[in-house]
């Protein structure tokens, strides 16, 4: 097994990032094996923050032939519910990762936690204290002087435990009794002095119910979940560094056999978004966004409703890389990766979004005719399709222009362009209502210019998409932009709504959308990667989310 592994850790040498070099250190004869975990709080929905995270711990797992868990981190039972454990399953999951057997849950090692506690008790190295906690923070001194002992730290070990099997029997309120590590508290490292390991909280928990008023700390319950599920590497962010030392005290005095290793990341922050629980939880609570899977959410669940692939979340994992600086990445790198996924595979057909009515004179009138095309240039293995042209037609309105600017090659009085697949049109004039609005574009076509004729007579600039109107799907369309905008009076920089960033539209499709069901992605020709919303489409009527846009200001590293 041990020579297994150290072939695998030779033949990755050089893959990767400083967690790859550390693991492939670590493989050795103790270490055949390695296993990680993913450990959420059920506190919200997952973010593409957690993407990362999940990408990178089942990754490993499935590089160096592993194991990697799903734990949820429930040790919070006041702002954690089921509804969330749920949400964050078919998370997991959607990003195609499986974590088999192994879906763990910290309370359900509350015993163990416990008699940790006892046995650290026992051995003098942790006791019950009384401070309250405005006292605990005085006591606690500062970066540059030392803290000060609390006055119940050299009780008795019967004391403690008394008190302590009292804590757990609901005897005292919330916030009058902690458990305590005794440690150090002159130690440069705050997290080192004397940390709190329980507090008292009567509270009802969405699995042991009201089993428990005294529930660990994350710093305490963290290692020992780790050391209890036998993880090898215990990847988390940045902010735990200064933890790391009381992690390994946890894990050192626990009793327990394993001896999992911290190693930490740079969490990842985007552009124009907000990547917390708490701060998606209050844009959700204020309503001013539809739920947790709004579109514009930087959640798993919206990127899904919104119709990005899992496949672009994965790739977009790997091409940011994991280092231990902080660093914002440029959202258009993520529009960059959905693109990248979907131009070979989605079918391309035209709707129009801001539908202008275009009237062919000499077209013949009641006449259809169904002209081929291809439904993806990239990938001619997705064949062809019929669609059906005739003597009335939308386009964009912003394909139109009464009194053309300079470079406008679209349509205008007199011009001619291509309808792509179809034939060539020329403007002839317009009509208007009484207030001078323009209701309808009048043109003529040209027969000989069919498209796949051969016809090579003269060339036009344009070439626009078009829907025939006698057989246009009616559609709702959806565009967005960034959810949040920097707050440039905000001294905390924080973010605000951006009021622009949902747009709805009345458009128009070809027939070929017309069997769509929601999740289905097409790309609208020149309008960017469309996808049918699964919430709020109907049988009778479609509603299309963009995904994203055709192009962006990103361009990838040569
Ligand atoms: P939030 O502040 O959004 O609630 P969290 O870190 O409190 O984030 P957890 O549920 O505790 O959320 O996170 C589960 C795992 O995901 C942790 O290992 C955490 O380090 C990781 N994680 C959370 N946010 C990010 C992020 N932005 N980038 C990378 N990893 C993240
Ligand atoms: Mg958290």
């Amino acid at each position: 097994m041990a020579e297994e592994a150290k072939t695998a850790a030779s033949e990755l040498s050089g893959t990767g990032n400083f967690i790859h070099t550390a693991i492939q250190e670590d493989l050795g004869d103790n270490l055949t094996k390695i296993h990680t975990r993913f450990p959420p709080e059920p506190n919200g929905y997952l973010h593409i923050g957690h993407a990362k995270s999940i990408c990178l711990n089942f990754g490993l797992a499935k590089l160096y032939g592993g194991k990697c868990n799903l734990r949820f981190d429930d040790t919070n039972p006041t702002k954690e519910d089921v509804e969330y454990v749920d949400s964050i399953k078919q998370d997991v999951k959607w990003l195609g990762f499986d974590w088999e057997d192994r879906l763990f849950f910290a309370s359900s090692y509350f015993d163990t936690f416990y008699e940790v506690a006892l046995k650290l008790i026992k051995e003098g190295l942790a006791y019950v204290c009384d401070l309250s906690a405005e006292e605990m923070r005085q006591y606690r001194g500062t970066l540059n002087a030392p803290g000060k002992q609390s006055p119940y730290r050299n009780r008795s070990v019967e004391e403690n435990l008394d008190l302590f099997s009292r804590m757990k029997a609901g005897e005292f309120p919330d916030g009058s009794h902690t458990l305590r590590a005794k440690i150090d508290m002159a130690s440069p490292n705050i997290n080192m002095r004397d940390p709190v390991l329980y507090r008292i909280a009567h509270a009802h928990h969405h699995k042991t119910g009201d089993a428990w008023c005294i529930y660990p700390m994350y710093d305490f319950a963290h290692p020992l979940e780790d050391a209890i599920e036998g993880i090898t590497h215990s990847i988390c962010t940045m902010e735990f560094e200064d933890h790391r030392p009381l992690y390994d005290w946890v894990v050192a005095h626990s009793g327990l056999p394993a001896k999992p290793r911290q190693i930490e990341f740079a969490r990842l922050s985007m552009t124009n978004t907000v990547m917390s629980k708490r701060k998606l939880r209050a844009l959700v609570e204020e309503g001013l966004v539809d739920g947790w899977d709004d579109p514009r959410m930087p959640t798993i669940s919206g990127l899904r409703r919104r119709g990005v692939t899992p496949e672009a979340i994965r790739d977009f994992c790997e091409k940011i890389g994991v280092s231990k600086a902080i660093s914002k990445v440029d959202s258009s790198l993520l529009d960059y990766c959905i693109r990248d996924d979907l131009k070979a595979k989605t079918p391309v057909v035209m709707a129009v979004l801001r539908p202008l009515k275009v009237i062919i004179e000499n077209y013949p009138e009641g006449q259809t005719e169904l002209l081929p095309i291809e439904n993806n240039p990239e990938t001619a293995s997705l064949g062809t399709r019929q669609v059906p042209f005739g003597r009335e037609l939308y386009i964009e309105q912003e394909d139109f222009m009464e009194v053309p600017e300079k470079k406008f090659f679209r349509l205008s009085p007199g011009k001619e362009v291509r309808l792509k697949g179809a034939y060539f049109i020329t403007c002839t004039g317009v009509d208007k209502d009484a207030n001078g609005n323009i209701t309808a574009v009048r043109c003529t076509y040209d027969p000989a210019t069919k498209s796949g004729s051969g016809f090579e007579g003269r060339k036009v600039k344009g070439t626009l998409h078009w829907v025939n109107a006698s057989t246009a799907v009616p559609i709702t369309t959806r565009l967005y932009e960034a959810m949040l905008l920097d707050d440039p009076n905000d001294p905390n920089g924080d973010m605000v709504m951006n009021p622009n960033s949902l747009e709805e539209l009345s458009s128009v499709a070809e027939p070929a959308v017309k069997e769509a069901k929601g999740g289905d992605r097409f790309q609208f020709m020149r309008n960017g990667y469309f996808c049918a919303d699964t919430k709020d489409s109907t049988a009778d009527h479609l509603v299309f989310n963009r995904i994203v846009a055709l192009k962006s200001a990103y361009k990838p590293a040569k």
